[in-house]
């Protein structure tokens, strides 16, 4: 209830969903680990995936991703 509460008024200021663009990711792993919420999922193939559903539009690991790979 909460989390959905939280997505509404992320939405409602304009936060947009966040996505790993991967030709600029160096696969680091610093979102993955900051996310307080486990929504960045290592992938099969090594890299890593914000899943939608669980991220809280905190915007955090965007400001500290060291490539900006994260729109
Ligand atoms: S912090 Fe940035 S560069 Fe590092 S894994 Fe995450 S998206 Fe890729
Ligand atoms: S915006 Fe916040 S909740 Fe969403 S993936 Fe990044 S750190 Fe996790």
């Amino acid at each position: 209830m909460k989390a959905a509460v939280l997505k509404l008024i992320w939405k409602l200021l304009g936060r947009k969903k966040l996505a790993i663009n991967r030709e600029t990711c160096i696969v680091c792993g610093k979102c993955y680990k900051l996310c307080h919420h486990n929504a960045i999922e290592k992938s099969g193939n090594g890299t890593y995936v914000i899943q939608s559903d669980k991220c809280m539009r905190c915007y955090h690991c965007k400001e500290k991703c060291p490539k900006q790979a994260i729109e």
